[in-house]
C-alpha cells in the first residue's frame, strides 16, 4: 500500500471563488503548478472535495502529471481517492459552475457520479481543446501572413519567366527538334554508350569474348526539373495561395481577434495559414532549383553531352544573352532546325524567402 497523501487544510473544503469561466491564464496557472510540483492538490484553487451526485461539470483542460513511467499513479483524487495516488495523464481541470469551484480529478472518475454529465462533458472538452488549438495556430502564423504574401509578390514575376521558360524549351525539345530529353536526362544523369569487349563461356565450356553495350556516366544536370518534365508550373499556384491568404487576413482584420471568429470560419484559417505557407515553401524551392538551370551551367554541360559522339541524341544547346539557342539535325540529317527559346528578365532574380515564424506562446 502506498503512503497516505495528506492534503493541505485549506483545500479540504471549498474554494467557492470561481464563478466564472475559467480563463486562458488560469489553465496556464494551473497546468503550470502541476508541471512544477506533480501535485494537483496543493493548487490554491483547487477544492479537494467530493461532487454531489449527478453534479454538472465543465471539462475546461486536462493535464498530466508529470511522474517517471515506472510510476502508475501518482495524484490523490477527490471524487473517489482522497487520500492516496489514483491517475497520472489525462486528469481533467473540472469546473462546477453551481458551486464555483474548480476540482482537480481522475481522467474517468466523475463517470461513477454523472454519467451522462462526465459524457457530454468530454464533447463539450474536445471542442474547446479544437478552438484553443486553432486561436493558437491563427495567432502564431497571423503576424507573418503579410510577410509571406509580400514574398510571394516577389516571386510571381520570376515564377512566370521560370514556367514561360519550361513551357517553351520543352516544346522546342520535344515537338520541333522531336528529341526525347524527359527519357534520356531523367533525374539529371546523362550518359554515353561504350562498347566493350567482355569474357564470357560458351555452351562447350570454353572462353571467349563478346562486344556489350555500357551505358557510362558523362555528368550530372543541375535544375533537371526544367528539362526533364517533373518541373512544375508554379504561378498560378502562388496566385490562388494569395488570393486565399488575402481574403483569411482581410476577414481576421475584421473580427479583430482570432476568438470572435465563427467556428467554421477559423477552422478554415487555422488550416490554410500553415498550408499555404508550406506550400509557399515548396514552391519557392522547386523554383529556386529549376533557376539553377539556367544559373549553374548546366546548359554547357548539356551542350558538350550533345556533341559528344557517343550521347543517345545529337544536339546543340547554347545560351546567348537573354535566350536559349537550340539545333539539331533534322529528320534529314541535311539541314539543321535551328530554335531560340527567350528567357524573361525575371527569370534569374534572386528568390525571396518567406519569413520565419516565431512562437509567441508558451507550448504546454
Ligand atoms: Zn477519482
Amino acid at each position: 500500500m502506498s503512503t497516505r497523501i495528506e492534503i493541505p487544510e485549506a483545500n479540504l473544503q471549498n474554494i467557492s471563488i470561481f464563478s466564472t469561466e475559467p480563463s486562458d491564464e488560469l489553465i496556464e496557472e494551473i497546468k503550470q503548478h502541476v508541471r512544477l510540483t506533480s501535485s494537483p492538490h496543493t493548487w490554491r484553487g483547487h477544492s479537494h472535495t467530493k461532487p454531489d451526485k449527478g453534479a454538472f461539470v465543465v471539462y475546461v483542460e486536462e493535464f498530466d502529471v508529470p511522474a517517471p513511467d515506472s510510476v502508475p499513479r501518482v495524484a490523490p483524487c477527490p471524487c473517489c481517492n482522497p487520500h492516496h495516488p489514483q491517475y497520472k495523464n489525462k486528469g481533467k481541470i473540472a469546473w462546477f459552475p453551481h458551486e464555483s469551484v474548480i476540482r482537480l480529478i481522475g481522467p474517468q472518475c466523475f463517470a461513477a457520479i454523472n454519467s451522462g454529465g462526465h459524457d457530454a462533458a468530454i464533447i463539450d472538452l474536445r471542442k474547446r481543446q479544437k478552438r484553443r488549438d486553432e486561436v493558437a495556430t491563427i495567432a502564431l502564423h497571423a503576424p507573418g501572413i503579410d510577410g509571406l504574401i509580400a514574398a510571394i509578390d516577389e516571386a510571381l514575376p520570376i515564377a512566370e519567366d521560370l514556367d514561360n521558360f519550361m513551357r517553351e524549351i520543352n516544346r522546342v525539345i520535344e515537338n520541333e527538334l522531336r528529341l526525347q530529353f524527359w527519357r534520356e536526362v531523367k533525374d539529371g544523369n546523362l550518359t554515353t554508350s561504350e562498347t566493350r569487349r567482355v569474357p564470357f563461356q560458351k555452351a562447350d565450356g570454353t572462353g571467349g569474348e563478346r562486344e556489350e553495350e555500357f551505358r557510362v556516366p558523362f555528368a550530372q544536370i543541375v535544375g533537371h526539373t526544367m528539362i526533364d518534365r517533373s518541373g512544375q508550373i508554379s504561378a498560378n499556384k502562388l496566385k490562388l495561395i494569395r488570393s486565399g491568404l488575402g481574403v483569411f487576413v482581410a476577414r481576421l482584420r475584421e473580427a479583430i481577434v482570432p476568438d470572435a471568429l465563427g467556428d467554421a470560419e477559423r477552422e478554415k484559417i487555422a488550416d490554410a495559414f500553415p498550408k499555404g505557407r508550406a506550400a509557399v515553401i515548396e514552391l519557392l524551392a522547386e523554383m529556386a532549383d529549376r533557376q539553377r538551370f539556367l544559373t549553374s551551367g548546366a546548359i554547357e554541360t548539356l551542350r558538350r553531352w550533345g556533341q559528344h559522339q557517343n550521347a543517345p541524341i545529337r544536339f546543340s544547346i547554347e545560351r546567348k544573352k537573354s535566350e536559349v539557342i537550340l539545333s539539331a539535325p533534322d529528320r534529314s540529317r541535311i539541314t539543321l532546325a535551328v530554335h531560340s527559346v527567350p528567357i524573361g528578365d525575371s527569370a534569374t532574380k534572386s528568390i525571396p524567402e518567406v519569413p520565419e515564424i516565431r512562437t509567441v506562446f508558451p507550448q504546454s
